[in-house]
């Protein structure tokens, strides 16, 4: 089968389709034919090496050679042994949360916080493939109104948007919210969810153009080069500062977004693409009773919360481009460029 395997670090160059032989599954296991995969900084990381040389908390290095891959919708080919339930040509897509199923975190139904918590595509062999093997449990049916694309672009960022404004942020209509990198995956998915929610939002963008399709999604955008003090203008626009922030971009953001909160507002974290190590003075915290909330992605409920609504076409996943996967280079070009508002979607 064709997939792109990541064999070292190196640049956009080291990046190809390679013929390799196709995975078999296992017991418990399904084989599903990739029609649809998303790209993520996990992608991205895997293939330049890890941002700043360091081991990434809490996984450390990932193991090479890698098939990545974390956002996959497809059709069954095959079930391994012991599976029932699945039969070929069922539209599916993958829940990428890996999980034991039996510690005390996901009896509690908290699956991302699992012992063993892992991800399908960075832990595991993931969907840059025609072909590749999930965990049945993984599965979810694709209602045949769905496209493959559209259920690509949103398990990760989607559950983990999710997760952050609703379950663990508790984001309530009527509540200013700022999201921060909204033109990337976790935050184009912010801006539909706190929308939902019934929030007014704002959304922090590179330029002006960005800022254009933020508008056209609901938001009121605030451009960072024209207000690199960002709080500001947030300030403007809400008087006391906004009730709370998503910041999955880390220390590039991170003072100005906390700033940004009102008395007793909350920072929603779930990224570090800006870095990992912010230079604040932590009275600006505490001082003014603010909370962050580390918010990564989120468990099975917040998975299938989020899935019902992009199903059921209530939330639209932003799609920036439709590649096949022969142009992972121009992906991986466009996303490291930051060119892109929303999600690659690459198809084998
Ligand atoms: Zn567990």
């Amino acid at each position: 089968m064709k997939a792109v395997v990541i064999r070292e670090h190196g640049g956009l160059d080291t990046l190809r389709v390679d013929d390799v032989p196709a995975p078999r599954p296992a017991e418990g296991e399904v084989l599903v034919r990739v029609r649809a995969v998303a790209l993520n900084n996990i992608d991205i990381w895997a293939r330049s090496g890890p941002p700043g040389g360091r081991p990434v908390y809490p996984w450390g290095r990932l193991r090479l050679p890698m098939i990545t891959g974390v956002d996959v919708a497809g059709v069954v080919e095959e079930s391994g042994p012991g599976v029932e339930g699945w039969a070929p040509g069922d539209r599916v897509v993958v829940c990428p949360i890996l999980y034991c199923g039996r510690c005390e975190f996901c009896l509690a139904g908290e699956q991302s916080m699992c012992v063993e918590y892992h991800i399908f595509g960075e832990h595991r062999p993931g969907g840059m493939a025609e072909l590749t093997t999930v965990p049945a449990r993984n599965l979810l049916l694709l209602p045949d109104g769905t496209s493959f694309e559209t259920a690509a672009a949103a398990p990760a960022c989607y559950a983990t948007a999710w997760r952050g404004l609703i379950t663990a942020g508790g984001l309530r209509a009527g509540e200013d919210l700022l999201v921060v990198g909204a033109s990337g995956g976790v935050g184009t998915a912010a801006l539909a969810i706190g929308r939902h929610a019934g929030a007014r939002v704002l959304a922090l963008v590179g330029d002006a153009e960005k800022a254009e399709k933020a508008s056209a999604l609901g938001s009121v955008p605030i451009i960072r080069r024209d207000h690199s003090e960002f709080s500001h203008r947030v300030r403007e626009l809400t008087r006391r500062g906004v009730h709370m922030v998503i910041d999955p971009v880390g220390a590039a953001t991170w003072p100005e977004s906390i700033r940004s909160l009102r008395p007793g507002g909350r920072m929603v974290i779930c990224g570090a693409t800006g870095g990992e190590r912010p230079d604040l003075d932590i009275r600006e915290v505490y001082q003014r009773h603010r909370r962050i909330i580390g918010a990564p992605m989120g468990n099975l409920a917040d998975f299938h919360a989020v899935m019902d609504l992009v199903l059921r076409g209530v939330i639209r996943p932003v799609i920036h481009a439709v590649l096949p996967l022969e142009q992972i280079r121009e992906a991986h070009r466009i996303f490291q460029a930051r060119e892109h508002f929303g999600k690659i979607v690459l198809l084998p």
